[in-house]
């Protein structure tokens, strides 16, 4: 779905595109060059609908803070305006090309960037069953976006996109076929704006064309994905029907048993919420350490807390099981990149990942691996077959330079 026909023909890809990011009581949002990469400003408002809001705006250098009640986010994104008009920056006006929105499922529907339209709000919506959480906040944020900026044209991207055409062996989950096509239950995939713009990246860094190239990508923040691309298709991803499968994630248990779900029900009597609650909040390194900031995890390691080596040693464990199934899936790894919070600055885990896999080609440069920059890096050998790369995820970017590219 998605429609170009009310695109305003005067918008040019040189303007900057505003990005929206819309949590439930957050609200990020940047202004950025497509094309060259330039931030105008950035910002994030927190605790939104709550007493005691706040919004943070970072522009030309200078960071602004300002703690006010923010009932909605509409008053968030009018509040970040004010920042830009009182920094010389017409947001509201023609300055524009587009808003970009983040939106977190586009379920089998979008698989491209799309021009919102009320339908697409409509199907967006109706995409809420798979995604209550995100989706109806990332609806929230459009329509706030659009009340205030009526004029510009506003584009959905959807974090699904990315891994809308898996294979079918790797995006299907084997129970009753009925079942799963009467409540959509597959393997959809998440974090795909960054799996796609650090494979891009990495190619590039190579000075590869991008379907020669065969990756495996791994996104490790705070929610934490890996993917495989092979010649330039996204294969399998470790993030399936919800953002809740795959690796241990700051707060996300990652893969479990389903089995241990029942038993939670039918033994332990919690309840669909209970459940839910513990597996999303309430587990991954959170749950095995008390702790999901991964700084504080390894300062309490390095402190001797057992519990934190624990669960630091879970969690390297599981990621060095989606990384050796995804080379034998990709039959040959060209390059492996880590990026995101944990990704970009956990020299310890990107050495303890691929530790002792030179018998597989992949040797890392102990000097590399600790060198810290913002921008895209080898951390492998030179004669390593592997490539290994740190490369700095920008979803903003990517977003803004799908919304540019479809107006
Ligand atoms: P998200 O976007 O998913 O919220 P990020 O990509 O910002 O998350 O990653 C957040 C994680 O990155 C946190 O666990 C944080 O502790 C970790 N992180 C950030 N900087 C460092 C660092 N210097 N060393 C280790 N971990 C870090």
């Amino acid at each position: 779905m998605s429609g170009v026909s009310q695109v305003n023909a005067g918008r040019r890809a040189d303007q900057p595109v505003l990005v929206v990011n819309a949590g439930s009581s957050s609200l990020k949002y940047q202004v950025v060059h497509p094309l060259s990469g330039d931030v105008v400003a950035d910002g994030i408002a927190e605790r939104i609908g709550e007493a005691q809001s706040s919004i943070t705006h970072t522009q030309n250098g200078r960071t602004e803070s300002d703690e006010l009640p923010l009932p909605d986010h509409q008053a968030a994104i009018a509040r970040a305006l004010e920042f830009f008009t009182a920094n010389g920056v017409d947001v509201a006006g023609a300055d524009l090309c587009a808003v970009g929105h983040r939106v977190v499922h586009g379920g089998r529907t979008f698989y491209r960037p799309t021009l919102i339209t009320p339908e697409v709000v409509e199907e967006i919506e109706r995409l809420s069953t798979l995604a209550p959480l995100h989706n109806p906040a990332n609806l929230i944020g459009i329509r706030a976006a659009q009340e205030l900026l009526p004029d510009v044209p506003s584009v959905a991207v959807f974090d699904t996109a990315f891994f809308h055409d898996l294979p079918d062996a790797a995006a299907t989950y084997a129970i009753d076929r009925e079942v799963a096509a009467a409540h959509a239950i597959r393997r959809y995939g998440f974090h795909g704006t960054s799996h796609e713009y650090v494979s891009a990246t990495a190619a590039e860094f190579l000075g590869r064309d991008y379907g020669d190239v065969n990756q495996i990508v791994l996104h490790l923040g705070n929610g934490a994905s890996a993917s495989a691309i092979k010649a330039g298709k996204a294969i399998d991803t470790s993030m399936g029907m919800t953002p809740l499968e795959g690796l241990v994630m700051g707060t996300r248990c990652g893969d479990v048993d389903p089995g241990m779900i029942l038993h939670l029900n039918r033994v332990a009597g919690l309840g669909v919420d209970a459940i839910d609650a513990l597996l999303n909040k309430r587990s991954g390194l959170k749950g095995l350490a008390g702790e999901n900031d991964f700084r504080t995890l390894t300062e309490k390691m390095a402190a001797g807390d057992e519990d934190a080596k624990a669960a630091y040693d879970v969690y390297i464990h599981q990621l060095r099981r989606y990384i050796g199934a995804y080379m034998i899936e990709l039959g040959r790894v060209d390059v492996i990149s880590f990026t995101a919070g944990v990704g970009e600055n956990a020299a310890s885990v990107r050495a303890d990942g691929l530790a002792e896999l030179e018998n597989y080609g992949i040797i890392i440069d102990p000097d590399r691996n600790a060198v810290r920059s913002k921008e895209p890096r080898r951390i492998s050998t030179d004669d390593s077959p592997v490539t290994v790369l740190v490369v700095p995820t920008n979803e903003e970017l990517e977003i803004a330079r799908q919304s540019a590219e479809l107006v």
